[in-house]
């Protein structure tokens, strides 16, 4: 009988020892991938409206979105040597850029939207007015932009809302990014 249940606490402890040592792994597991996240912390929106020939477009499609794989440890960090990662379009949201990186412009995004505006007249304006040279203008935090191409001037602009910024922001993401 004594041997017995010195077998049983000898499991006991094995099994109690095994445990401790799974949840202390796991542990550092999260706070590494914290450090991770940390790292590419860029992270903004902005709102967009762009009108082409006078029409305001629509790229709600999800042609137009971004998908990367999804590390579901978040290990792996974005790759922003691919343009497209570092600003675009998430959940079917036409109207509010991702920004993932720093030094984006606008002429990034239109790229990504893949419109060659180089023979094309460009203007910008956000609501403080005209934005000069819009392609080589830095996206901005929180900014609502409206970029009109061609030489047709719409009737009237709209900017997106900032309610509409923050309900993007809400939105999941493809892990987050
Ligand atoms: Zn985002
Ligand atoms: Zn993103």
């Amino acid at each position: 009988m004594n041997n017995k249940r010195k077998i049983i606490q000898i499991i006991l402890l094995i099994i109690i020892g095994g445990v401790a040592i799974l949840l202390v792994r796991m542990n550092t597991g999260n706070s590494l991938n914290l450090q991770n996240v940390e790292h590419n912390d860029i992270h903004y929106h902005t709102g967009v409206n762009i009108y082409i020939d006078g029409e305001l477009q629509d790229y709600s499609n999800s042609q137009y979105m971004y998908a990367s794989p999804c590390d579901l440890n978040q290990k792996q960090e974005t790759d922003l040597s691919d343009p497209r990662a570092r600003v675009h379009l998430h959940n079917n949201i036409g109207d509010v850029a991702h920004v993932h990186a720093e030094n984006i412009v606008w002429g990034d995004f239109l790229e990504y939207l893949n419109i060659d505006g180089d023979d094309q007249k460009i203007v910008g304006y956000n609501k403080d007015g005209d934005i000069e040279n819009i392609t080589l203008a830095p996206i901005t935090p929180d900014d609502s932009v409206v970029i009109v191409i061609g030489d047709a001037m719409p009737k009237s602009i709209t900017f997106v809302s900032s309610e509409r910024i923050i309900e993007a922001e809400k939105s999941i993401e493809n892990c987050g990014k």
